[in-house]
């Protein structure tokens, strides 16, 4: 029987690229590329412009703290450094990288000189470091600082395949293209983290992915392929670990702390990519999906391509789009800007017209459903969260475990009263978590040796939204992962 969670529900999954191969998208004229596509501090620029670069060339690097270096994912001329907005709205330099069409691969990409079973657990952390790899799945933690956290501390490995958001096929299409890349992957990872078993997790409306794993294994009890039931957020990393080994995750905690540590498929590509091949991360697989698009594919794009080139080779746009969406239509964020850059963290290019997107201008009304709350998987309150945020409550929002809350959007989908519970959520959780930085912050102060104290002790302020994205204190779990 296929294994699952409490709580969450079946939606449309509108999966209408899972027969769609995956495709090359031809070199781009240009790429931009955030110095930040990842938890952690960003990186700093390490070329100038006029600088030729070379494809896999290293162009930013992380000066101090947890971070992940940025490669150049074409050759060229280096044509600009500019701020430019993130997919998360903050501004962040870009490095823009005019494409010379040549593909000149950087001289230190080469194949790790010792064969995988000779490498070490060290070597392997200091190979993922130099690439580049960070979760893509969506929460885009960085991979190296992810197998040094669970050394020694867990038992389990769990490859997310799940890939519970509706139209993303990414994952499913590489299982079934690249499977022995993956399993190579996770044998690395395997090695890294000294474990003699990994479980590969995959939804059972992904049946022909788990019989080319099977086939591929052959049989093997090292790696198994466990069937998930078709249920979202079936990807959220506490709803696996309970369906998978039945332990709820307490608030607060990593999955490290209950012994797992749980890894994407496509992470595990680019493991092997960069072990096997010295490759750096420097581009990804993305479905372009939505119903402007004319023809929804999944592409291999480089990372830094504009969305607009994404969507031209999808045959452009039939439609007036009304909302794009990076990620999934559940957990991802809406962008403004058509030219975006594809980032490590970009499984899906979603566009939508105006009768696809909800009617959050109609008047909200709770009408005591409880629809909400049957269907939570974090078993809250979602209804009352809600309330009470829109009341500015905080205190009682906090009460009732808001914090726990994974933004998975079952909720506001399922919501008849089309109340934004989640936007209401996400203001409790900003300004609580902005708050307690406040709070810590004053604690420090106060707590300085008598020299630093001739400085006025930094007064609390009433904290404002934009300081949950300002991350000092990145950790995993940080972000929803989970797809
Ligand atoms: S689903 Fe909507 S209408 Fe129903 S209880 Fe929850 S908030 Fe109220
Ligand atoms: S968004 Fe939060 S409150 Fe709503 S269903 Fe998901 S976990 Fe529960």
């Amino acid at each position: 029987m296929a294994l699952t969670f409490k709580g969450g529900m079946h939606i449309d999954d509108h999966k209408n690229t899972r027969r769609c191969k995956i495709e090359a998208l031809p070199t781009p004229a240009y790429v931009s590329l955030p110095m930040s596509q990842h938890i952690g501090a960003h990186c700093v620029p390490c070329v100038k412009v006029g600088d030729q670069v070379y494809k896999g060339q290293v162009i930013g690097r992380v000066e101090s703290g947890l971070g992940c270096p940025v490669h150049a994912s074409v050759s060229g001329k280096v044509k600009e450094i500019k701020e430019a907005n993130a997919a998360n709205g903050m501004k962040i330099v870009h490095v823009v990288i005019e494409n010379d069409g040549c593909n000149t691969l950087d001289p230190s990409i080469q194949p790790y000189p010792k064969r995988i079973q000779d490498i070490t657990t060290e070597e392997i952390i200091e190979i993922v470091k130099n690439a580049g790899i960070s979760g893509m799945g969506g929460a885009t933690f960085p991979t190296y600082a992810k197998i040094q956290s669970a050394l020694s501390k867990v038992q389990h490995l769990i490859i997310n395949c799940a890939e519970c958001e509706p139209y993303i096929t990414a994952n499913h299409r590489l299982l079934l293209e690249n499977p022995a890349a993956i399993i190579n992957g996770i044998k690395i990872l395997m090695k890294a983290l000294g474990l003699r078993h990994a479980e590969i997790a995959v939804e059972d409306n992904k049946l022909d992915a788990i019989n080319k794993l099977e086939q591929c294994l052959a049989g093997s009890d090292i790696i198994t392929v466990r069937v998930m039931k078709t249920k979202y957020p079936q990807g959220d990393e506490r709803q696996l670990i309970y369906a998978l080994k039945g332990i709820e995750l307490p608030q607060g905690k990593l999955p490290a702390d209950v012994g797992c540590v749980i890894f994407n498929a496509e992470t595990c590509y680019a493991v092997f990519d960069a072990v096997a091949h010295g490759m750096p991360l420097i581009e990804r697989t993305v479905t372009c999906d939505g119903d402007c698009i004319k023809t929804p594919k999944n592409v291999r794009v480089p990372l830094g391509t504009p969305y607009l080139d994404v969507i031209n080779f999808c045959g452009g746009l039939r439609a007036q789009p009304k909302k794009i969406v990076n990620g999934g239509p559940m957990m991802g964020i809406a962008q403004w800007d058509i030219t975006a850059p594809v980032t490590k963290g970009t499984s899906a290019i979603l566009v939508f017209s105006e009768k696809n997107d909800l009617n959050y201008h109609l008047p909200a009304a709770c009408i005591r459903c409880g629809r909400c709350v049957a269907n939570c998987p974090m078993h809250l309150m979602p209804n009352y969260l809600a309330a009470f945020s829109q009341k500015n409550a905080y205190d009682e929002a906090d009460a009732n475990n808001v914090m726990s809350c994974v933004e998975c959007g079952t909720c506001s989908y399922n919501c008849p009263g089309q109340v934004p519970i989640v936007q209401y959520i996400r203001k409790a959780k900003t300004y609580l978590t902005a708050r307690k930085r406040a709070q810590q912050a004053a604690l420090a102060s106060s707590q300085k040796p008598p020299a630093a104290e001739n400085k006025p002790a930094e007064k609390e302020k009433s904290p404002k939204p934009e300081m949950q994205k300002e991350s000092k204190k990145p950790k995993e779990g940080d972000t929803n992962a989970g797809k």
